[in-house]
């Protein structure tokens, strides 16, 4: 009961032979597209997506009782893809998040991970370990571009790996095709092979949260859906 890792449940463990699957998986995947798509369409995924999510998310983060469960979502016109969480329940995603995503799925994905630091009160947590706050707020009122300062947000290894599996548990009980979702684990890690990391500043991405995803999902489908114990 240290509470040392930050991540509010047990996670499952990720073998070795997991993580040589997923290496090889992102050598071979295809070059990653970036589109360009209009504000208009930009604003229509987020909406959809964010609307498949908001109930179940909700319920989650109820049944979780730790963190903030009324959120606030702002677009950001940044082209980077990175999304954020940020203190009292606001959710920043950057253009560019659709921009790289295949689909839907992974637009969902990537909001319900950020849906899961605030269920799991990882804000909080950072902002205390960390004492950002005042640079998070100084980054919101600088709004639209939040790229560079959103790097100031830095969860521990353990609360990113709770994150992908809340977003997971949400995909589940949102009826979002999981597999779908997951090639944005992939197109991350691949912009990370890439070296074009400083796109993933506050996110780092690997064939780790590729081999943690396909762990937390195997979970979730056994247990139909329900939460994982408490750490
Ligand atoms: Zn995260």
């Amino acid at each position: 009961m240290c509470g040392c890792s930050g991540a509010v449940h047990q996670l499952p463990q990720i073998g070795a032979s997991d993580l040589s699957l997923a290496q090889s998986e992102v050598q071979a995947a295809d070059a990653v597209v970036v589109q360009d798509a209009s504000h208009a369409e930009i604003v229509a995924v987020l909406r959809s997506a964010t609307k498949r999510l908001h109930r179940p998310a909700r319920q989650v983060c109820h049944e979780m009782n730790v963190g903030v469960c009324e959120w606030d979502f702002h677009l950001s016109r940044a082209p980077s893809m990175n999304a954020a969480a940020l203190p009292d329940g606001g959710i920043v995603v950057n253009r560019g998040v659709v921009n790289y995503a295949a689909n839907e799925e992974e637009v969902c994905f990537v909001i319900a991970h950020e849906m899961g630091h605030q269920a799991a009160d990882h804000v909080a947590t950072a902002r205390r370990n960390r004492a950002v706050g005042a640079l998070i707020g100084a980054a919101l009122a600088n709004a639209p571009d939040l790229g560079a300062e959103l790097a100031t947000i830095a969860y521990s290894k353990e609360q990113e790996r709770e994150a992908d599996y809340l977003a997971a548990l949400i995909l589940y009980r949102s009826g979002v095709d999981l597999d779908k979702a997951r090639g944005m684990l992939v197109t991350m890690a691949r912009l990370s092979r890439q070296k074009r990391t400083a796109l993933l500043d506050t996110h780092p991405a690997g064939p780790e949260r590729i081999a943690g995803w396909d762990r937390a999902v195997a979970e979730i489908r056994a247990s139909n859906g329900r939460l994982p114990p408490r750490a």
